[in-house]
């Protein structure tokens, strides 16, 4: 007999058909004659209703084993549903117990629990209606990226998750180092000795692949990365997580209008994969997570985002009649409360904010006449605030190395990057993209640590 997923069944299952499914029990109802059980296999959100009758060989065997968690295949007939809420349902002509669950113990029984609760046992936790629509989201955003470059000719290039450079202070960085702490080769200076570390000098977890980016799309004109990142982050914040996945393209060739026009595009693409191949989800988040999700994909798909400078935007918050916990200057960084006021206030659509004061920004975003402002953009979502922060690179090895030694870096230690201004220099532009970011702003998840499956954060390494 065929072994089918579940959410093909219920797609299009037909009456008569002899199947067989393998899956876990949801719940499982009991009447004269009959027991009725919820199975889900995590192929979609809607179970499917299991009917055994109680003159089935092993009936009174497998009944008692059959509570919620357990592990099971049943082969039966698929039959026309009478009851409601279900258009097919499974008639049971014999039922296999892999593993029982004992009700006592097993804490996902019928109730909804909370997401800090469920984050206690993360490793039941994906099989709950809530986080099986959040991986399979996840799964379906990831899909639409890579379909989104891959037609559009870029190369996936894997960048290194141990780097020597730390991408000019992205985020504070975990060593790796293979010394015993116990005993650590210091100097005569009684410093670290790190020519006897593994690497023969400081390394550490990748905060972004996007330097290794740019080399690689000096050779094949359109790169990115997907990949994860880390960061050691000592904040509690629902945004932030120690490990994430990042996405960077690296486009040679372009400057930050077609920057920017590549992320618009990327973004309204990946909403829209996600509406069509996984709605049923979608609906779900709308109706239990957050009521706006369903509104927010329509507005990301079917509008043009607003662009504006930075300039612009600060002038427009000096003048909101709002209190801001950070009040607002011309050459500050902007907070997340601002970026919100931006996106959900002011515009009520996602935001691009370009040519950033240089102060603020990275030394390898290339310098406006202005010489006070950099090519820099970020696109500030409704309820998430940045979400993508991107760049045209600066690509004149002079300013470069005059950006480089202003912010107090060494310009021997980005030999390689600059190299790349030497030999063939093209304008470039890129941006990154917070994954987990982008999959809480889809689905409404309030707390980051619920759209990844085993976060990393203080604190937090228990799965
Ligand atoms: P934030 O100000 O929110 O901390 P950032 O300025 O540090 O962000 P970037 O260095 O520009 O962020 O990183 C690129 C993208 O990675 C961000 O736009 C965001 O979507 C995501 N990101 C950054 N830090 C984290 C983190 N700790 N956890 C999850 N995603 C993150
Ligand atoms: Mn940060």
């Amino acid at each position: 007999m065929v072994n089918r997923r579940i959410a093909e069944i219920l797609r299009s299952g037909q009456p008569d058909e002899q199947i067989a499914i393998k899956g876990w029990v949801r719940t499982r109802r009991e009447s004269k004659g009959f027991a009725f059980l919820e199975v889900n296999d995590g192929s979609s959100l809607a179970n499917l209703q299991v009917v055994l009758n109680a003159d089935m060989p092993n009936y009174a065997e497998v009944i008692k084993q059959l509570n919620t968690g357990a592990s099971l295949e049943v082969a039966g007939i698929l039959v026309a549903s009478p009851g409601k809420g279900q258009r097919i349902e499974l008639q049971a002509s014999n039922v296999t117990v892999y593993g029982d669950a004992d009700p006592k113990t097993y804490p996902l029984q019928k109730k909804g629990h909370s997401f800090e609760f469920l984050r206690e046992i993360g490793h039941l936790r994906s099989r709950t209606n809530s986080f099986g629509a959040v991986f399979r989201v996840r799964n379906a955003c990831a899909r639409a990226i890579h379909q989104f470059f891959q037609e559009r000719g870029f190369l996936w290039i894997h960048t290194p998750i141990i780097s020597a450079s730390d991408c000019e202070g992205a985020g504070e960085m975990f060593a790796v180092t293979s010394f015993n702490l116990k005993d650590v080769p210091l100097t005569e200076a009684k410093e670290v000795d790190y020519s006897k570390d593994f690497f023969g000098k400081p390394a550490y977890l990748t905060v972004s692949g996007q330097l290794e980016a740019e080399v690689m799309a000096m050779a094949f004109s359109n790169v990115y990365t997907f990949g994860p990142t880390f960061r050691a982050e000592n904040s509690n914040t629902s945004r932030h997580l120690a490990e994430f996945w990042m996405v960077e393209p690296e486009m040679a060739f372009c400057d930050l209008q077609g920057d920017m026009d590549l992320a618009e595009a990327f973004l309204k693409h990946v909403f829209k994969y996600v509406m069509e191949t996984c709605p049923e989800d979608m609906a779900f988040f709308n109706e239990r997570i957050d009521k706006s999700v369903l509104a927010t994909a329509d507005n990301i798909i079917n509008n043009q985002f607003e662009r504006l400078t930075y300039t612009d935007a600060i002038a427009l918050l000096e003048k909101a009649d709002k209190q801001f916990q950070y009040p607002v200057k011309w050459g500050l960084d902007l907070q997340s409360e601002h970026e919100r006021y931006l996106a959900e206030e002011v515009f009520k659509k996602p935001v691009i904010l370009t040519d950033y004061p240089t102060e603020i920004k990275a030394f390898y975003m290339r310098l406006n006449d202005d010489e006070k402002t950099v090519r820099a953009m970020d696109i500030l979502a409704p309820k998430i605030g940045e979400i993508i922060g991107g760049s045209q690179r600066e690509e004149r090895l002079d300013v470069l190395e005059r950006r480089i030694k202003a912010q107090g870096l060494n310009s021997e230690d980005y030999w390689w990057y600059l190299d790349l201004r030497r030999y063939g220099t093209v304008p470039h532009a890129g941006f990154g993209l917070g994954f987990e970011r982008l999959v809480q702003f889809m689905t409404g998840m309030g707390n980051i640590r619920d759209v990844i499956p085993f976060p990393r954060a203080p604190l937090t390494v228990e799965f």
